[in-house]
C-alpha cells in the first residue's frame, strides 16, 4: 500500500511538473501586431535565378531509429539509395531528435533532425546543424510555447527552422501565424497534407516565410511514400552552404510531384529520368511580374494578400501580372496537366526604412506567472509530505 501512494505521488509529481512548466514556468511573451508587407520596393527572391541550376531536395525523411520506438523503417543506405535513384541532388535524413550522419562525408551531406515530440505534433525541421535541441512542451501549447520553443531553437547557428506540417492536428493554426516570429520556412507541402491557409496567414501579415515541400517519408521502401513533394533549390552546386542559402533567401520552389495510383519503384526511377516542369525565370520589369516555365501550365494562378487568387492564366508556359498598389504579395501557382503543381515563393513589397515590430518576453506577466507555478508546486509538496507521513506512521 506504501509504495503505491509512492508512485502514486511520483507520478502526480512529474505529470504537474511538466504542466507547471510548460504553462506557468514558460517565458510569458507579447505579440505586438505586425502589418503586412508595404513600402515602394518589390523584392523578387528569383532575381538571380536562370533557368539551369535547379536543385532537387528533399529535407525530411525518417529510417529505423531509437531502436523502433519512433516511427519510420529501412536503414539510412537504402533511404540514400532510393533519392539517389530517382535524381534528387540533395536528400536529408530527418530523424526524431537526434541527426543521422550516415553520407557525412558526401558533398550534398547536411545534417538534419526532427525536432518535437508533444502531444499536437508541434514539429520542427531543423536542417544544417549537428546540434540537437531536446527540449519541447508536450501538451498542448500555447502561443507563448509556440513561440519560445522557436527562440531556443535559433540559438542553433546558422540552422533552416522550419515550421513543420502545421495543419497537422492543427499544430499551428492560421491565427497563430499572424504572430510567430523565428523561423525560416513552413513545410507547406508534405506527404498528402497542404498548409496553404497557414502559409497565406504569415505571408498576409508581412512575415517573410518561405516554401518548404517534403515527402516526410517512413518507409523508402514503399513507391507513394517517395518522390511526392519536393523542394528545387537555385544553387551552382548541391552543397550544404548553397542550398542553405538558397533556402533562407527564398531562391527555391515547391512542388507536388504526379503520383499514378499503382505505380512500382523501378517505374518511378523511370519517370523520373524524364525531367519535370521548370521555373525559367521571374523578372519584375516597372511594376509588371513577368513568369516563363519550362512546359506549358493549365492553369497558372497569381495569389495575394489573404490567399485571394487575383489572376489566372490558362493553357500558357509564360505569364504576366501587373503588381497592384493595394497588392502586399504574390505567389505564383503553376498547374500541369499530370497532376504535378509549382508554387512559388511570394514576390512582396519592402521599405527598409521600416522595422517590423518582433515578439518580446512580458517580465511581469513572466514573473506572476511563475510565482503562481511556484506556489502550485509548493502546496503539491505539502500536501504529498502529509499524504506519505500519513502512510508511514
Ligand atoms: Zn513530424
Amino acid at each position: 500500500m506504501r509504495i503505491l501512494r509512492w508512485i502514486l505521488v511520483v507520478f502526480t509529481g512529474l505529470i504537474l511538473y511538466a504542466a507547471v512548466n510548460q504553462y506557468l514556468f514558460c517565458p510569458q511573451y507579447s505579440f505586438p501586431r505586425h502589418h503586412p508587407f508595404a513600402g515602394t520596393s518589390i523584392f523578387n527572391p528569383y532575381e538571380h535565378a536562370d533557368s539551369v541550376n535547379w536543385k532537387q531536395c528533399n529535407f525530411h525523411a525518417h529510417v529505423h531509429a531509437w531502436g523502433g520506438l519512433t516511427h519510420g523503417s529501412g536503414t539510412a543506405a537504402e533511404c540514400w539509395n532510393v533519392y539517389d535513384s530517382l535524381g534528387y541532388d540533395v536528400h536529408c535524413i530527418s530523424d526524431y531528435e537526434k541527426v543521422n550522419r550516415y553520407g557525412e562525408g558526401e558533398p550534398n551531406f547536411i545534417p538534419a533532425y526532427e525536432h518535437g515530440y508533444g502531444m499536437l505534433k508541434n514539429h520542427h525541421g531543423v536542417i544544417g546543424t549537428f546540434r540537437v535541441n531536446y527540449g519541447d512542451y508536450i501538451f498542448p501549447q500555447t502561443l507563448s510555447n509556440k513561440q519560445h520553443m522557436l527562440d531556443c531553437l535559433q540559438e542553433n547557428d546558422s540552422a533552416v527552422i522550419a515550421i513543420n506540417h502545421p495543419v497537422l492536428r492543427n499544430g499551428v493554426s492560421p491565427d497563430d501565424f499572424l504572430r510567430l516570429h523565428g523561423y525560416d520556412a513552413i513545410e507547406v507541402l508534405r506527404s498528402g497534407t497542404h498548409s496553404f491557409p497557414q502559409w497565406d496567414s504569415a505571408l498576409s501579415s508581412g512575415h517573410a516565410a518561405y516554401i518548404i515541400a517534403d515527402d516526410d517519408m517512413h518507409d523508402s521502401s514503399r513507391p507513394n511514400e517517395v518522390g511526392k513533394n519536393c523542394t528545387w533549390i537555385h544553387a551552382q552546386s548541391a552543397t550544404r552552404n548553397e542550398i542553405l542559402t538558397g533556402l533562407k533567401s527564398g531562391n527555391a520552389y515547391g512542388m507536388i510531384i504526379a503520383s499514378p495510383k499503382g505505380e512500382t519503384m523501378q517505374q518511378k526511377f523511370q519517370r523520373f529520368k524524364s525531367g519535370f516542369p521548370k521555373l525559367n525565370s521571374l523578372r519584375i520589369t516597372g511594376d509588371t511580374l513577368k513568369i516563363s516555365l519550362s512546359a506549358t501550365a493549365h492553369a497558372i494562378r497569381f495569389i495575394g494578400q489573404g490567399g485571394q487568387e487575383k489572376f489566372m492564366a490558362q493553357q500558357t508556359a509564360t505569364s504576366a501580372y501587373y503588381f497592384q498598389p493595394a497588392d502586399t504579395y504574390i505567389r505564383i501557382q503553376a498547374d500541369f496537366d499530370d497532376g504535378t503543381s509549382i508554387f512559388l515563393n511570394p514576390v512582396f513589397r519592402f521599405d527598409e526604412s521600416v522595422q517590423q515590430p518582433l515578439p518580446f518576453i512580458n517580465q511581469t506577466r513572466t514573473a506572476l506567472f511563475r510565482i503562481a507555478g511556484a506556489v502550485v508546486l509548493l502546496i503539491f509538496a505539502v500536501a504529498a509530505f502529509r499524504l506519505l507521513r500519513k502512510t508511514s506512521l
